[in-house]
């Protein structure tokens, strides 16, 4: 168990602190080995003048990559633990000033899977840099025997092809360091029970427009953050990103970063935070306040539709017929469960992981043994169904006449599979299955809803 004293997080204190940075020696050492490589690769190439040359020199480059690999490995090895000794004392600095008891955080041993991940990757890179210098001097012999192609140009191509490698062995050298360094921080963050981080950019005049945008927000761990350069990544997680990861220990220093001036790039539920609101800072919405209850019933189910639609678990919120959102529940990966005594009157919205884009059984039962306003399900794809209480109210006999009708998990499933046998044949595929699974039920729901009295929607988000 871990012990937790709350510490204030301000927004100074966080950019003052960086806890993971400074493994730019590491970074300069490993780029060093990785010149060598290309320095080996440039050797292999110097005299090759004719295309029987080139054909030579492919060959011997793809012998050097056998005699490279356990050289790789080793290199590959020492990167990462050199990245992982370092990531560990600031971790356990980190920790001792968040007021953790170090008991209970992941040992060596628990990030075995990773680090070994890690190394094997980085090897991998490694001996890239032979490995595409082979397939292009492969392609120049090849075009030089078929064009008749002069020394002169030849050795251009091969100066051209030398530049490339020493460009991608500096390039994989900066990027992997960084990379490690920031699994290593996201496994450890995470066994934490950490589910997000503030992005921090480094004071690197390189920094990278889409990235400066990001400095300061508060992302999630369970997806990468999509940017404006339309990357999904975490901070230190792609090429040449310097950028780093403060991992907020637990949802108390989410809430503090949220309530301290840190906004949230994918905005989520945070139960005792008030949301900003979507229109915050747009100039095209001008003076334009929402005024109806409905408009504003709709902004909040969008935002919290998008939040939630992508998540590899189901999450609930409760939305008041006012706009105000009442409740977030975090579920598992096929259900979510909100307190029923908060459903009555109230929009209950979900995401179904499964890509289903319709109801289960339970969903409509809960919606009308809770009273409540409406249930909604959204799935990753930007698609819902909804259901309503219509004016005189629930049917109570709606939800047993499902069962009778079929429709409850294990008799749908099977009814769709066999409806996707018939269509597919013995190669039916889940998404196949998935599709009938929908076509069942929301034709069932479109087809009785004047008998049962409720209103049933489909659409996008
Ligand atoms: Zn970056």
């Amino acid at each position: 168990m871990i012990r937790l004293k709350r510490r204030k997080l301000t927004k100074d204190a966080a950019a003052n602190e960086r806890p993971f940075d400074n493994w730019k020696s590491f970074e300069r050492d490993y780029e060093r080995q990785l010149r060598k490589v290309a320095k080996e690769i440039q050797r292999i190439l110097e005299f090759a003048a004719t295309p029987n040359d080139l054909s030579l020199a492919e060959k011997r480059l793809e012998a050097y990559v056998e005699l490279l690999s356990p050289w790789a490995d080793k290199q590959a090895e020492r990167m990462v633990s050199r990245v992982f000794e370092a990531n560990e004392r600031r971790w356990a600095r980190h920790l001792r000033q968040s007021g953790f008891d170090l008991r209970g955080v992941m040992q060596r041993g628990d990030l075995a899977p990773k680090i070994a991940e890690l190394r094997i990757e980085a090897a991998g890179y490694i001996r890239s840099l032979p490995i595409e210098a082979a397939t292009r001097v492969g392609e120049l012999a090849q075009q030089a025997a078929m064009y008749g192609m002069r020394p002169a140009a030849i050795e251009q191509n091969l100066i051209d092809l030398y530049g490339m490698t020493e460009n991608r062995a500096r390039l994989i050298a900066r990027t992997e360091v960084a990379r490690s360094n920031s699994i290593l921080v996201q496994a450890r963050a995470e066994s934490l029970g950490s589910r997000a981080y503030i992005w921090q950019t480094s004071e690197d005049t390189r920094v990278r427009e889409s990235h400066i945008e990001m400095n300061g927000k508060v992302c999630y761990w369970d997806s990468p953050p999509k940017l404006s350069d339309d990357t999904e990544t975490h901070p230190g997680q792609i090429y040449n990103c310097r950028c780093i990861a403060l991992p907020l220990l637990s949802d108390e220093e989410v809430k503090g970063a949220l309530g301290s001036g840190h906004r949230e790039h994918e905005p989520r539920v945070w139960p005792g935070v008030e949301p900003e609101p979507a229109s915050s800072g747009s100039a095209s919405l001008g003076g334009n306040d929402i005024t109806t209850n409905e408009e504003r019933v709709a902004q909040t189910l969008h935002t919290q539709e998008l939040a939630i639609k992508d998540l590899g678990h189901e999450e609930g919120v409760i939305v008041g017929t006012n706009g105000d959102i009442i409740h977030h529940e975090k579920g598992q990966a096929h259900s979510v469960a909100p307190p029923p005594e908060l459903i009555k009157d109230n929009i209950f919205t979900h995401n179904h992981p499964s890509g289903t884009c319709a109801f289960s059984l339970s969903d409509v039962k809960s919606i009308i043994s809770g009273d409540g306003y409406e249930v909604r399900t959204v799935t990753s794809d930007g698609r819902f169904v909804s259901l309503a209480r219509g004016a005189s109210g629930w049917d109570s006999a709606l939800g047993d006449d499902m069962a009778k009708a079929g429709l409850n998990d294990s008799g749908l499933f099977m009814k769709a599979d066999n409806r996707a046998k018939s269509k597919y044949g013995h190669g039916r595929t889940a998404r196949q299955r998935r599709q009938e699974i929908e076509a069942i039920m929301n034709g069932w729901l479109r087809d009785n809803a004047e008998k049962y009295g409720y209103v049933f929607t489909e659409g996008k988000i």
